[in-house]
């Protein structure tokens, strides 16, 4: 008999016994599945964050290369020099009219026939400087600029830098070849250049012995032609070209409030996306209330120390 209740007992117990144990599964369940849909909230939230995260330090290292481009000599920085063509670059930039200038380097090329069409369209007069060696395959390009009334200056005949900043001798062979080309194609001789690199490069250092930049700029001078550098720089003419809108952005910012912005841009093959960016530039600079003028010796334009 009693082993009979002992044993009725013993099965209460372990049925208590189990039920108790499903009633704890199933909270302990219960909690670890809350805890999972929370942690893989969080791992949702941690994901986006780190995303913003990640854009926010591309947009600082782009900001540093730019700001880097800027802080490399021959980089965006006007210097009011004291020599034949010197002026006061504050009072210039300063006051006045706003004028910019666009300039084109380093052409002709395949793209300068839609350059030209789409300035003309725009009523913009800009300023090139040309590449010998570029002329000689678009032997029309120098007259058609000048007869749509853009100014045309020297930039160089061959643009190796190795060889044009190797000596006086080689810089002025070189020079005078263009400067003979352009004279004999327009009927004058041109009046204003700008080196490749710009007056103050650190690249004819590497070439040129004892600050070759400095005997160019006092030859040129005296031939009465006037170097002009830039004040504004998109940099379009890298590798991987920037799209139309950076350059348009990049041209909007740097020219700022200046006066005489000098804009720097590239009629190269691979510059397609800078002939699509002259229409928003023009339209932008003009509701800043910009007018757009050609470079001329006269011209009181930038010019950068030399190197
Ligand atoms: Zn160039």
């Amino acid at each position: 008999m009693f082993a009979g209740v002992s044993g009725k007992m013993k099965e209460k117990t372990l049925r208590l016994a189990a039920a108790v144990c499903l009633a704890v599964s199933a909270a302990l369940l219960s909690i670890c599945i809350n805890q999972a849909i929370r942690l893989s909230r969080l791992e949702k939230t941690a994901a986006a964050e780190t995303s913003k995260l990640e854009q926010a330090q591309s947009q600082i290292g782009e900001l540093k290369k730019e700001l880097a481009e800027k802080e490399k000599p021959g980089g965006n920085v006007p210097t009011a020099a004291a020599r034949k063509f010197s002026y006061d670059a504050k009072k210039v930039q300063g006051s006045g009219p706003k004028i910019a200038y666009l300039t084109f380097d380093d052409g002709p090329t395949k793209n300068t026939p839609l350059l030209l069409s789409t300035l003309k369209s725009l009523n913009v007069r800009a300023t090139f400087f040309v590449v010998g060696v570029n002329c000689q395959k678009f032997p029309d390009a120098v007259r058609q600029e000048a007869s749509a009334g853009h100014a045309v200056g020297i930039h160089s005949w061959t643009h190796q830098y190795s060889y044009i900043y190797a000596s006086m001798t080689d810089f002025m062979q070189d020079f005078n070849r263009l400067r003979n080309y352009v004279t004999q194609q327009l009927g004058r001789g041109p009046d204003i250049c700008r080196f490749p690199g710009g007056t103050n490069n650190t690249v004819s250092l590497r070439y040129g012995r004892d600050h070759i930049m400095r005997q160019v700029v006092r030859q040129v001078e005296s031939m009465n032609i006037r170097p002009i550098d830039w004040n504004v720089s998109p940099e379009d003419a890298v590798e991987r070209v920037p799209s139309s809108g950076v350059i348009v952005r990049r041209v909007i910012r740097q020219t700022g409030g200046q006066h005489r912005p000098v804009i720097l841009l590239h009629d190269l093959s691979r510059s397609t996306n800078t002939v699509y960016a002259v229409p928003q530039i023009v339209r932008s600079l003009r509701a800043k209330g910009y007018s757009f003028g050609i470079l001329t010796a006269e011209t009181q334009a930038v010019m950068f120390e030399p190197s």
